[in-house]
């Protein structure tokens, strides 16, 4: 029993040290070392790695989730040839990275089913494998939330937590108009992240229009002014791809029965 001690104590101490990797597989690795006849710095840098791997892992799924995509959508399900409007080389560019060091916007304009809310998920998706933290909103559904927040005196709370991410996706503007507050405080959003966080917006309303969602000329004026300052236009005015896709169906439905 005196030599099952040791193994009792290291377990116990890896636990308390929060080295869940090492935990699970210090046997495995030590056999696999001894096998080898590796030294005991090679069997500690193997469980270095082990749990560095393994943390960075879980960190990566923690800010997916905390990300809170309604729909996860990468880069690599998406058919660029489907879409040749799509200036595919400056998505591609943005999917490394630098324009959120830079704390640049990113706006994608275009007809519906384009793929906008594709290609801004897929960068957030991007985002968090590089170690941001993003949040993805509606941007009806931020509205509605920070009108609530405002209700129940929980607003500053809010922008804070909104504040703390490096990019922010807001997603389909242009649909909803927003009542003068909601417009104040979207309005409040975008300044606060000017220059200190990433905008990755989209929007089937070209710039003239937006006036018509937020009701005020001057407000708006300002709103763009601080989204386009340094900012990267990717344009999709391509067919729908919905539309593609059942007029597709539709063909082969026709085709089984004539
Ligand atoms: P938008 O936001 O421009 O209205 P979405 O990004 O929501 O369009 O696209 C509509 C649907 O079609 C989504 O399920 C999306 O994944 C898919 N889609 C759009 N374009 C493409 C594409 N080029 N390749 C693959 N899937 C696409
Ligand atoms: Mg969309």
């Amino acid at each position: 029993m005196a030599s099952k001690k040791p193994v009792v104590l290291l377990e116990h101490y890896l636990k308390q040290l929060k080295l869940p990797t090492m935990l699970r597989e210090y046997p495995a690795i030590a056999a696999a070392c001894a096998q080898e006849g590796q030294d005991h710095i090679a069997f500690l840098l193997r469980m270095a790695e082990r749990e560095l791997l393994d943390r960075e892992q879980r960190a990566a799924e923690r800010r997916l989730k905390a990300a809170r995509f309604p729909v996860v959508k990468t880069l690599d399900t998406f058919d660029f040839t489907a879409q040749p409007t799509i200036n595919t080389p400056l998505v591609l560019e943005l999917a490394r990275g630098d324009y959120l060091e830079a704390r640049e916007n990113v706006l994608f304009m275009g007809n519906p089913g384009t793929g906008k809310t594709h290609l801004a998920t897929a960068l957030g998706h991007c985002a968090c494998a590089q170690g941001k933290h993003v949040r993805f909103f509606s941007v009806t559904g931020l509205v509605t939330q920070l009108l609530e927040a405002r209700e129940e005196r929980l607003l500053e709370r809010l922008f804070n937590r909104i504040g703390k991410a490096h990019l922010l996706i807001l997603d389909e503007f242009g649909y909803v108009p927003f009542s003068k507050a909601g417009s104040e405080l979207l309005f409040e959003i975008v300044s606060r992240a000017y220059e200190r966080q990433s905008i990755v917006l989209t929007t089937n309303l070209p710039f003239e229009n937006w006036t018509e969602i937020l009701g005020n000329e001057r407000m708006t004026g300002a709103l763009l002014d601080r989204i386009t300052h340094r900012v990267h236009i990717i344009e999709a005015n391509g067919e729908s791809y919905r539309l593609k896709d059942a007029k597709k169906h539709a063909k082969h439905k026709r085709r089984e029965n004539p």
